[in-house]
C-alpha cells in the first residue's frame, strides 16, 4: 500500500531521522524543518543528481552560489520589493489568514467556513534584514526569495571569467525564504526552502523552441534520475501569466490531496537582464521593465562573429528540493502486509539516492572475530566512495532489518557463524526480501552493481 496521506511520510520522517519541526523544543516556528540524519543524506543524493544531470553531463551550464543576503537595490529592480507580494484575507470570525489564490473558496474561511472576510491586501513576501549598525533597525538588506536573480547579477562575471556562446545556463542550488502567509502541507510550503534553480540565455526569438525542450528535458529528469513514474507527473501552464513570461507551466506532481507544483518552467524573456542592465536604452527590450539608474554593468552578449550586441532572453527551470524529497519520499513509502499478522514499512528508493547505501550487520555482539571480518567489509565498502556505509551492532536482525527498510537501505549484509568457515555473507535485498549468500571477496562488486 503507497503512502496515503501525508501524515504517513510525517510520522516516518520523525521516527527514523529524516526530517524534525524546527525550534521543536520551544514550541516550534510555523513554516521551519530541521533534517536530521538521514534527511540530510537524502537531500544532498537529490542535489548531486541534480548537479550531475545539469552541470557535469554537460558542456553549456555553469554553477554558481551568491550569497543569501543581498543588497536591496537587487530586490528593487528585479520588481520583488514593489510586487512580490501575495493577497493576504482575513476571517473576521476566527482570524484565519489566508493567501487568496490558494483558498478553496475565495468566498469562505478554509478554517471555519465563514463568510465574513476581510478584503484581499498585499502582503511583503520578503524577509528584510538590518545589516550592520544601523541606527534605526531600518530594512536595508533581504534575504533571498529566490536564487535566480543573483544569476543574473552575475551573469557578466561568469561571461568574463568562464566564456561560453548562446545558449548557455548557470544554476544555482540554495536556500530561499519566503515569508509565506500560511505554511502548510509539512515541508510543502514553507518560510525557508531549497530551491535548485537553473537560468538559461538563449538568443531571442529561439526562447519558445527552448522552453519547450527544457519542460522536457526536466520531466525526463523526475522520472529517469528520481524513479518516480511519469503517470505521476503532468504539465499545468500558468493560468495567468506574470507580467515578465511570455509562457510558464509546472510540473506537478500527484500528492496525496492532489497535483500540485514542484517544479516550474518559465520564458523570462529579457526581463532580468533588461531590469539590471546599465544603459537601458543601448538595448530594445522587448519585456516592460523599470528604469535602472543605479546598475554598474552592462548585461548584454556579442556575437563573437556579427560583434552584435544585445540582451540574451531567459528560459527558467525551478524545483523546490524539499518538494522533491517528499515526492521522492511519497512514491517510495509502502506499507507491506507480509502475513502471519507482520507487517512492514519499506522506502523503495532509488539505491543512488538511499542515505545508507549498505549495513553490515555481525550476528552476535560477543564473538570478536566476527565483528573483525563485519569491520573488513565496512572499510572494503566505504572504500568504494559511494555514500553512507552503517554498521549495526545492536544484535536484534529483525529490529536491523525493519530500521534499514524504513530507511531505505538497499542491501543488508549479514555476518554469522558459518562466515568464519566459508568465508561467504547473507545479502538480503530490501525490495524483495530475497537472499543470496557470496563470497566476502564479491561484496564490493556486488553493492557497487546494485547502487550503481
Ligand atoms: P507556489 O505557487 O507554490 O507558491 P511559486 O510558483 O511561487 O510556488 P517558484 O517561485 O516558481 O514557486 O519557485 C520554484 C519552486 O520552488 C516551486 O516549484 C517549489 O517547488 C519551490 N517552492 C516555492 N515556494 C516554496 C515554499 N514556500 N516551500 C517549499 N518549496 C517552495
Amino acid at each position: 500500500m503507497p503512502a496515503t496521506t501525508i501524515n504517513d511520510i510525517v510520522a516516518l520522517c520523525k521516527r527514523r531521522g529524516f526530517i524534525f519541526t524546527g525550534s521543536e523544543i520551544y514550541g516550534g516556528l510555523g513554516g521551519t524543518y530541521d533534517y536530521g540524519p538521514y534527511g540530510v543524506e537524502l537531500m544532498k543524493n537529490i542535489r548531486e543528481t541534480w548537479w550531475d544531470a545539469m552541470v557535469y553531463q554537460r558542456d553549456d551550464i555553469e554553477g554558481l552560489d551568491a550569497a543569501l543576503i543581498s543588497n536591496r537595490l537587487l530586490w528593487k529592480y528585479s520588481g520583488h520589493e514593489g510586487g512580490f507580494s501575495d493577497a493576504l484575507v482575513e476571517c473576521k470570525k476566527c482570524g484565519n489568514r489566508m493567501r487568496q489564490d490558494k483558498m478553496k473558496d475565495p468566498a469562505k474561511c478554509d478554517a471555519c467556513g465563514g463568510a465574513d472576510l476581510t478584503a484581499p491586501r498585499p502582503y511583503m513576501l520578503m524577509m528584510g534584514l538590518s545589516i550592520g549598525a544601523t541606527a534605526d533597525g531600518a530594512v536595508n538588506a533581504y534575504l533571498r526569495p529566490e536564487t535566480a536573480t543573483t544569476t543574473y547579477t552575475n551573469f557578466k562575471n561568469i561571461l568574463d571569467s568562464v566564456p561560453h556562446k548562446l545558449p548557455f545556463g548557470i544554476v544555482q542550488i540554495g536556500k530561499a525564504f519566503r515569508n509565506e502567509i500560511s505554511p502548510r502541507g509539512f515541508v510543502f510550503r514553507m518560510r525557508e526552502f531549497e530551491q535548485a534553480e537553473m537560468q538559461y540565455f538563449v538568443r531571442p526569438g529561439t526562447d519558445m523552441d527552448w522552453w519547450e525542450k527544457w519542460k522536457q528535458i526536466r520531466l525526463d529528469w523526475w522520472v529517469n534520475a528520481l524513479g518516480i513514474p511519469r503517470e505521476k507527473f503532468r504539465f499545468q501552464p500558468h493560468e495567468k501569466l506574470a507580467h515578465y513570461a511570455k509562457a510558464a507551466a509546472d510540473i506537478e506532481y500527484e500528492f496525496p490531496d492532489g497535483f500540485d507544483e514542484v517544479e516550474g518552467i518559465h520564458n523570462r524573456q529579457d526581463f532580468d537582464l533588461g531590469s539590471h542592465t546599465k544603459s537601458q536604452d543601448e538595448f530594445a527590450i522587448a519585456a516592460t521593465v523599470q528604469k535602472n539608474t543605479d546598475s554598474t554593468a552592462k548585461l548584454s552578449y556579442s556575437d563573437p562573429q556579427t560583434g552584435e550586441s544585445f540582451l540574451p532572453c531567459v528560459v527558467e527551470t525551478a524545483m523546490g528540493v524539499n518538494r522533491a524529497m517528499l515526492a521522492v519520499m511519497l512514491n517510495a513509502y509502502a506499507a507491506e502486509d507480509l502475513g502471519d499478522g507482520k507487517s512492514r514499512v519499506v522506502l523503495k528508493l532509488k539505491p543512488k539516492l538511499a542515505p545508507v547505501k549498505a549495513a553490515v550487520i555481525p550476528l552476535a555482539r560477543n564473538v570478536p572475530e566476527l565483528l573483525t571480518a563485519a569491520e573488513k567489509i565496512v572499510a572494503d565498502l566505504r572504500a568504494l566512495g559511494i555514500g553512507r556505509i552503517e554498521t549495526e551492532n545492536s544484535g536484534n536482525i529483525g529490529k536491523n532489518y525493519r530500521r534499514h527498510d524504513e530507511i531505505g537501505t538497499p542491501i543488508c549484509i549479514t555476518v554469522d557463524h558459518q562466515t568464519l568457515e566459508d568465508k561467504m555473507v547473507t545479502l538480503r535485498m530490501r525490495d524483495d526480501m530475497s537472499q543470496i549468500r557470496i563470497p566476502i571477496t564479491d561484496v564490493p562488486k556486488k553493492v557497487k552493481e546494485i547502487i550503481g
